[in-house]
């Protein structure tokens, strides 16, 4: 392969380990048809023509682009309503969002899955005082944390009944940058129709990111009512320039449309110049998409475990999100490690990325992000916060033939910085 001068050693490793994969990929490719299916049946049912690609302006009073993406991506989520917006800056803005819009001064919220994705902290008001936060806006916030990766059942029920006013339980899917696993659908269900015969006025909100689409069903399925993520990951397929969605229960969904605009106008208005072509042709692509960065987090895994290192889940192990969580013995492989999945990007291979203190987060973290959308982490990217134990967290990848070029890539790099041998 002469435009990839890789080792014949790195070369027959990866695909020895792909060859052990088979059965792995065939799961995966199953889940994407069934998905496929969905997605394709949720345009046809919007009647989706070219009429609803054309650019909106000012107001956006009677956008039947906007509608129908709402509409489609309800259906694709197995949800009665959503908002998908440009508008919705990212998945933390489309969190804090929907979170402000169903709670009320007094009223508390439940985290059952342990502390919140890294930005949500300031947003929530957990670890600041941000001005415009939840807590300074007069909500409650308490948290259960999970054992043994498994929502605390009995802990979740005994903060039920012990504090007064718990207006929402809230549930983060995947790991984050937390050593654990997505939480299963499964697992979620049970959780979640405990918590409902506990406090039934309680909503049940699921930070969704990274998790549409890795399975046949969604957290909508077993009981949650209001589900949220980034357009810049999973959903967006990789096309959607940016943005985020709600969706949830039609009640629900009218409380926050108020926010995501004004009070009293909620989603009547909000134009897109772009127009909304992306975001249905990303929804399209979004399963098989999805199922790429599957394959692509499968391979890592297998590579990884074959040089004795540790990697979450494993490659054998069901998978929940698209998320690879990978545990290096220092800093300087970890870093050695981003360093190199932004060598093999399409888009800004040249630059080296170094740790650095970005907003919302508490340690420095590197970022591996060649993207052609700024930051999308459903194109090939590694992240890792500066700290012990040394993880890096992989996700995406557009095509399974690209993150497989990422991982020749990383063994490259690792073999020749000294840290792994072929
Ligand atoms: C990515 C992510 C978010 C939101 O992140 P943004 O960068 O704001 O889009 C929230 N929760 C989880 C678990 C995530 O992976």
């Amino acid at each position: 392969m002469s435009d990839m001068p890789f080792s014949r050693a790195a070369l027959d490793f990866v695909a020895e380990c792909e060859a052990q994969l088979g059965p792995r990929f065939a799961r995966i490719d199953a889940i994407e048809y069934e998905n496929q299916a969905r997605v394709l049946c949720a345009l046809q049912r919007q009647r989706l023509g070219q009429r609803h690609f054309a650019p909106t302006t000012g107001y956006g009073y009677d956008d039947i682009g906007r509608d129908a993406l709402d509409a489609a991506f309800a259906y694709a989520l197995y949800c009665e309503d959503a908002l998908v917006r440009p508008q919705l800056t990212s998945g933390t803005h489309a969190i804090f969002t929907a979170l402000s819009g169903l709670l009320a001064p007094g009223d508390a919220m439940l985290a059952i899955t342990g502390a919140p994705y890294d930005t949500l902290k300031d947003a929530i008001g957990i670890t600041g005082d941000e001005f415009g936060s939840l807590k300074a806006q007069g909500v409650r916030y308490m948290q259960t944390e999970l054992v043994d990766g498994e929502i605390d059942l009995p802990a979740v029920l005994s903060a039920l009944n012990a504090a007064q006013n718990i207006k929402l339980v809230y549930a983060q899917r995947s790991r984050g940058y937390a050593w654990r696993n997505a939480i299963s659908l499964e697992s979620l269900g049970k959780a979640f129709a405990e918590i409902r015969s506990a406090a039934p006025d309680a909503i049940i909100v699921v930070d969704n990111c990274y998790g549409e689409f890795t399975r046949t069903t969604e957290p909508s399925c077993v009981g949650a009512d209001v589900i949220v993520g980034s357009l810049i990951k999973n959903p967006g397929g990789g096309l959607a320039p940016t943005g985020g969605y709600i969706a949830g229960k039609h009640e629900a969904i009218e409380r926050i449309a108020q926010r995501v605009t004004v009070p009293g106008m909620g989603r009547e208005v909000g134009s897109y110049a772009g127009g909304y072509q992306p975001f249905f042709q990303g929804l399209f692509l979004a399963p098989h998409t999805t199922a790429q960065s599957l394959r692509t987090a499968i391979l890592f895994a297998k590579a990884f475990e074959r040089l004795g290192m540790v990697s979450m889940p494993s490659s054998m192990d069901e998978r929940y999100d698209i998320v690879q969580a990978l545990r290096f013995k220092s800093e300087k492989p970890l870093i050695e490690f981003c360093k190199s999945i932004q060598k093999a990007a399409p888009v800004d291979s040249n630059v080296t990325p170094e740790p650095w203190d970005m907003p919302g987060y508490s340690d420095k973290v590197i970022m591996a992000a060649g993207a052609f959308v700024q930051g999308a982490s459903i194109e090939l990217s590694a992240d890792a916060p500066i700290r012990a134990p040394y993880t890096a967290y992989i996700q995406g990848g557009l095509t399974y033939a690209h993150g497989r070029l990422g991982v020749m890539y990383a063994l490259d790099a690792l073999e020749r910085a000294g840290e792994i041998r072929l």
